[in-house]
């Protein structure tokens, strides 16, 4: 019989599929004896149950109410005793933090009949009512349906009625007529009354948090985050513990707060977080009031402080890592609500990953473990050129790091819409919440002008690696009248463009115009490395070097990008493309090549281009000197470098005498004209049916070679024929590369030797790999190619025509585009990969389509045995460190 509930001392941190992290962790804080308010956890296995039958799954309820009894027998009351009730939080919990995308309900087990209990075992009947009342709230939107706002109205007419400027002003009465307002509007709205029963509230609570995982809000985090929809949430069921018993309970008060073990944002050691007195944990982060600084708890309650920090220290040198806790003062008793391994910044990521290495804490591995390449690909922008910058409008927390340009926007479905524009805004709003979330995905950057570093703001920007400014007190934003106001009386309407700086909080007028980040100064020319985070992406980086299996080789077809390429720490060039050599003044060139009627008219077009290409090829081979540089032969679609047939055809019939050339170009344009172009005349096929072409390409490498080695250098061509999808094509291909290099050798008196392979862009080729492997040196994927014909995609044509549906839909997770489909791309994959190597072992194999720098398919090329992926020089840092976290 399956299980599916876990008392708190009955987890541990491993159990977070299980359990979710919430659960899993307060588990951990249990069993590291921290004070944790006891309860247990629902598990996702009866969330996946519950989601898929729309039934709870049998013997869950009879589990709960066991383990509710444990949990009152521990406390000495029943849920909702009448005279003295104990009350429970129903929290939501998955795998990964999704910080508010689904549903708590506090307070559970509260009726009419125990206010008053309540009331008199807290000494305040104040305490009681707003209970009550948050409980009413709660549940009626959460578990009941009734649209949010409807209780936050009421709410706010009640304190205008009473004259109270935040909730702490309403009295004992005025909460109580709330709780009756509440109570009408539930019934009106549901056409039902409150459930009075704790036992029945306690079970709705929790099948509405597992339903709360397929909410809109946690969909659409969960596909901007790329997790999984099939995981389910836990439930946590924790007895209440109290922060908002009012400032007079008991001399030390109490409250609610939230800190972070590190700065987040830098990773600088050291306590940082927000606290407000007299408050329950969810008042913090929805910037109900203001909060203080972590710090000024030392003063309003010494003891508290000391035990917060000593718990801190605890749980950073258990977890080894940044923590962020969620905590709350009862009466001045500190009890832990949540912990876990905090979301930090990419900078704070690298700083943290080092420090804690100095610190002896973890090791050079586990480090690299703990940064990726998407932090690295951040901190790899460009950064404002500050000195360019006008006097800002405004500073506030510098919450998430980069610099962003866009047009302020005041509300989240307008900055959907602009966006759809292909518009850049920034979305600036007092405080976000989580329904602004499709608008800060719309945006470059989040300014608000309330709420902490631990705000909602500043969360969810850090967690998706988006600019955030928050806590901007100087700006005054008026959302219906959509402009903001600065101190100084200047007006920001909606529209205006402003520019926004997450590192140091400061936020401009106008387009501030952008300088390369320190990262970037550093790898690509060696600059400064004395910055904090510059030497700690060195480390990282250095360390991903001597571990990795993976070499990686840049994709370059220039001596410019080839020189950039090594500086970035290229091992080679994994992919020199020749038709890019073909454009501008050449195309005309190539042209003749590929529609000359006669050979005379072809040979003299040949002869033209190959002093250009030698040229090409000496100087890429110089910047590599010495580093294998793979050179494909032309693969353009014939298109590209034919005059475009509708423009010619309308400039013929728009002339009286058109030209006797130009009426054969026409034929001769009509004559190749292709429906399918990237499944038309290209790669090998191109060259078997011109004649000449790949010759002078072959001619033109080995002239280069020889040149090099003349001057005394190592070069290191390698030549690549594209889309093969047969091996008799490569045979007859590799016998005219071989004719030409031998011709060459023999002419010049040095002897070219250059190793000839073959792209495997085709699902055929994959397939049929092991005799392809005859003819081949080498192998390198085409994963580009082979994702369109393995999918069926042409890739200029559906990604902006439905992948969006298709992400939507949860048909992938990711353009297969942008990472490398491991299931059917990826199986071709490793047929080839096996079926090349048993055929020729040693079989030397790559990739170099775009994947070669997604850090994902990085870990999956790894996992296959490829010896080396290549990418475009700016993503070879991140291939670089993937590839060493990937051989951990
Ligand atoms: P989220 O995942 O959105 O942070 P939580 O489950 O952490 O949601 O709960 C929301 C708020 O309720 C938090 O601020 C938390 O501190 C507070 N809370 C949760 N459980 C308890 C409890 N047992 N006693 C007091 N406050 C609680
Ligand atoms: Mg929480
Ligand atoms: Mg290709």
């Amino acid at each position: 019989m399956a299980r599916y509930v876990y008392d708190f001392r009955e987890g541990r941190r491993e159990m977070a599929d299980l359990l979710g992290g919430k659960g899993a962790n307060l588990a951990e804080m249990t069993r590291l004896g921290l004070p944790v308010p006891p309860g247990f956890t629902v598990t996702t296995d009866a969330c996946r149950a519950f989601l898929a039958t729309g039934v709870e799954p049998p013997g869950m309820a009879v589990e709960v109410s066991r383990h509710l009894s444990a949990v009152e027998a521990g406390a000495g009351r029943r849920l909702g005793q009448r005279d003295d009730p104990l009350l429970l939080s129903v929290r939501s919990g998955a795998r990964f933090s999704m910080p508010g995308m689904m549903e708590t309900v506090l307070d559970i087990g509260l009726n009419d009949d125990s206010v008053p209990g309540l009331a008199k075992s807290s000494g305040s009947e104040r305490f009681a009512w707003d209970s009550y009342r948050r409980l009413l709230q709660m549940f009626g939107a959460t578990v009941m349906g009734v649209e949010p706002s409807l209780f936050e109205g009421a709410m706010a007419l009640l304190k205008e009625a009473c004259g109270a400027v935040d909730d702490l002003h309403l009295e004992a009465h005025d909460l109580a007529r709330l709780v009756e307002t509440y109570k009408q509007l539930i019934r009106d709205e549901t056409g039902e009354e409150f459930p009075q029963s704790p036992t029945e509230q306690l079970r709705r609570a929790i099948l509405a948090v597992f339903r709360s995982w397929n909410g809109e809000r946690a969909r659409l985090y969960r596909r901007r985050e790329h997790i999984p929809d099939d995981l389910g949430t836990a439930v946590t069921v924790q007895r209440m513990v109290y922060g908002n018993l009012g400032p007079t309970a008991t001399s030390r008060g109490g409250g609610s707060g939230v800190a972070f073990t590190r700065d987040p944002a830098t990773g600088r050691p050291g306590l940082y977080g927000d606290y407000l007195p007299d408050a329950q944990g969810e008042d913090v982060v929805a910037g109900i009031r203001n909060t203080v600084p972590l710090a000024d708890l030392e003063r309003l309650d010494p003891a508290s402080y000391a035990q917060l920090l000593h718990h801190m220290r605890t749980l950073e040198t258990h977890y080894q890592d940044l923590c962020d806790i969620e905590f709350t003062i009862e009466r001045g008793r500190l009890w832990m609500l949540q912990t876990r391994v905090g979301k930090r910044t990419a900078e704070a990521a690298f700083a943290i990953a080092a420090q804690l290495t100095d610190e002896g804490i973890i090791t050079p591995d586990e480090a690299l473990a703990r940064v990726d390449g998407g932090g690295l690909a951040r901190l790899m922008f460009p950064a404002f050129d500050t000195s360019a910058a006008g006097a800002a409008l405004a500073h506030g927390l510098p919450a998430s790091p980069g610099a962003a340009v866009g047009a302020a926007v005041f509300d989240p479905a307008e900055a959907v819409r602009r966006a759809a524009a292909s518009d850049k805004v920034v979305l600036v709003r007092q405080e976000t919440t989580p329904d602004d979330l499709p608008g800060m995905i719309a945006a470059q950057a989040v300014l608000t002008s309330r709420g902490g570093r631990t705000s909602h703001a500043a969360v969810v920007a850090r967690g998706m690696g988006k600019v955030c400014v928050c806590g901007a007190e100087e700006l005054t934003v008026d959302t219906a009248a959509r402009r903001l106001t600065t101190r100084g009386g200047a007006v920001v309407e909606e529209g205006t463009v402003i520019s926004v700086d997450g590192s140091d909080g400061a936020v401009y007028p106008g387009a501030v115009p952008l300088a390369d980040s320190a990262v970037m100064r550093f790898l690509e020319d060696g600059g400064e490395r004395s910055v904090g985070v510059v030497d700690a992406v060195a480390r990282a980086l250095e360390h991903a070097d001597s571990v990795r299996r993976l070499e990686v080789r840049a994709n370059a077809d220039t001596s410019e990008d080839a020189r950039r390429a090594r500086r970035f720490g290229a091992q080679g060039i994994g992919l020199c493309r020749t038709e890019h050599m073909f454009l501008g003044e050449r195309r005309r060139l190539v042209e003749e090549v590929i529609l000359a009627g006669d050979d005379h008219v072809r040979e003299r077009a040949l002869a033209a281009l190959l002093p250009l290409q030698r040229a090409d090829f000496t100087g890429i081979l110089e910047a590599m000197d010495g580093l294998p540089v793979t050179i494909r032969l032309l693969d353009p679609p014939l298109h590209e470098f034919l005059p475009d047939r509708t423009e010619l055809a309308v400039r013929l019939a728009s002339t009286a005498e058109p030209a006797p050339q130009d009426v054969e170009l026409l034929g001769a344009v009509n004559r190749l004209h292709e429906q399918n172009p990237m499944l038309g005349l290209r790669g090998v096929r191109l060259a078997l049916v011109v004649p000449g072409l790949v010759a002078m390409q072959v001619r033109a490498i080995a002239e280069a070679v020889v040149a090099r080695t003349r001057a005394g250098g190592t070069p290191r061509a390698e030549i690549m024929v594209p889309l093969v999808g047969a091996v008799e094509e490569l045979r007859i291909e590799r016998a005219e590369v071989e004719r030409v290099l031998a011709e060459v050798s023999e002419e010049s008196g040095v002897s070219v030797c250059c190793p000839v392979g073959t792209m495997i862009e085709l699902p055929r080729a994959a397939l049929t790999a092991g005799e392809i492997a005859d003819e081949a040196d080498f192998f390198s994927f085409g994963t580009n190619d082979l994702t369109q014909t393995t999918w069926g995609f042409s890739r200029d044509d559906v990604e902006a025509a439905f992948f969006s549906a298709y992400l939507d839909k949860g048909i992938f997770l990711d353009s297969p585009f942008e990472t490398l489909d491991r299931d059917g791309v990826g199986r071709l994959v490793r047929i080839a990969v096996d079926e090349g190597r048993a055929a020729r072992p040693g079989l030397k194999i790559g990739v170099c389509g775009e994947h070669g720098g997604d850090p994902e398919s990085v870990h999956f090329f790894h996992a296959a045995g490829l010896d080396y992926v290549s990418c475009s020089p700016f993503r070879m840092p991140v291939a670089r460190l993937e590839a060493g976290r990937a051989a951990l």
